[in-house]
């Protein structure tokens, strides 16, 4: 795989953008609405833009599918928000309210939030359920991320 660039979309209006690899991507900002492309913080999605984010991004994508009236979702949030902060770059963290999107949780079975999944080239590659701590989360997502999650640590080989 070439890895001299990378694809991300933005958080702000979808566009998909091309940070080359010498770059710092914490530090990329969007060629269309010119906002960062990272702001460490997990980015609210539509079916639309869930789509877009699961399919364009070449980094992998988290997802955390929540609603309003559940306790343990809420109680989940800040600690998914230091998860971002923790794991941009290398990934792209999106929250799903299944109240407002309920085919996005029909259509991958969510049976009980909080559910976390874990998307790799537009495949789930990973899925738990039940809430979890800001460093629990990280482990998790690190631990079921595919090795190219890491371009900063990749080797320059092949
Ligand atoms: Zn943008």
């Amino acid at each position: 795989m070439n890895r001299s660039s990378i694809e991300a979309v933005c958080p702000h209006c979808s566009a998909v953008n091309r940070i080359p690899a010498e770059r710092p991507a914490k530090e990329a900002k969007c060629g269309r609405c010119h906002r960062p492309l990272f702001e460490g913080k997990p980015v609210p999605a539509t079916a639309e833009t869930f789509e877009r984010h699961r399919t364009r991004n070449d980094i992998p994508v988290v997802v955390d599918f929540w609603a309003p009236w559940c306790a343990p979702c809420r109680a989940m949030a800040p600690a998914y928000e230091r998860a971002a902060a923790e794991l941009e770059p290398d990934y792209r963290l999106l929250k799903v309210n299944t109240e407002e999107e309920p085919a996005l949780a029909e259509r991958y079975q969510i049976r009980s939030i909080p559910t976390m999944m874990l998307f790799a080239r537009g495949n789930p590659v990973a899925q738990t359920a039940g809430a979890m701590n800001a460093s629990g989360i990280v482990k998790w997502v690190r631990a079921h991320g595919p090795e190219q999650a890491q371009p900063r640590t990749a080797s320059a080989s092949g």
